[in-house]
């Protein structure tokens, strides 16, 4: 079923392969858990386990890619030129889809989508990207303060942990004085509504 997704005739092994090649053991177990994390969800919302699976397993294919690596994406792809004004937490989503296009001949426009706004989710969100989001957040290797309410939230609703997770993190990088990327924002204002009980 891979194949209805990816070009280049990788199976779940093949890719797991390189992976493994590509990135730290740690993130690599962080992608297993995020692959483990968006199947269930997708149980849980009654979206195809094995999709969201392949999209939870690549979202961080490119994390590990260097700065001029992203940089020359940039430049190759005629993207946004505000995308050098960041880095690597922001480009290896937004970028990184072009390099998993690259490198695996990944053809889904959905799956696509979901990896790009990953980190700094979108007000206009698919299942399946919220799925990424919300797994990314809640996989089994994160340990943070927070983590077992946005558990608990995602088991309840995936708008909530959306909202959730999306307020704590601006939280968080406003804490840490670090510049918050305009989509976030407009994530957050899309979702607020959802951290109000009922
Ligand atoms: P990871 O790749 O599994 O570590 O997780 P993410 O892709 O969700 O986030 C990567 C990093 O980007 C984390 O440190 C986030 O806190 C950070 N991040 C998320 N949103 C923003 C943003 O709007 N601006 C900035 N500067 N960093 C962000
Ligand atoms: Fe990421
Ligand atoms: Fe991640």
């Amino acid at each position: 079923m891979y194949q209805d997704y990816i070009g280049f005739g990788y199976d779940r092994d093949g890719l797991l392969s390189l992976m493994a090649s590509r990135l730290s053991q740690k993130r690599f177990q962080h992608c297993l858990g995020v692959e483990k994390s968006a199947m269930t969800l997708a149980r849980q919302n009654g979206y195809e386990p094995e999709k969201a699976g392949l999209a939870g397993l690549l979202h961080d294919y490119a994390k590990e890619l260097s700065d001029e690596e992203f940089l020359a994406l940039i430049d190759k792809y005629g993207l946004d030129p505000d995308l050098k004004n960041w880095g690597n937490n922001i480009w290896h989503g937004k970028v990184g889809i072009y390099k998993i296009q690259e490198d695996l001949g990944v053809t889904d426009s959905e799956i696509l989508a979901a990896i790009e706004d990953h980190t700094t989710g979108s007000k206009d969100m698919s299942v399946l990207a919220k799925i990424v989001y919300v797994a990314d957040y809640i996989e089994d290797n994160r340990h943070f303060p927070g983590v077992e309410e946005a558990r608990q939230l995602a088991e309840v609703s995936l708008d909530k942990a959306v909202a959730y997770e999306t307020a704590h993190t601006i939280e968080h990088l406003a804490h840490q004085a670090v510049p918050i990327y305009p989509q976030t924002i407009e994530t957050y204002n899309a979702y607020v509504s959802y951290l109000k009980e009922t």
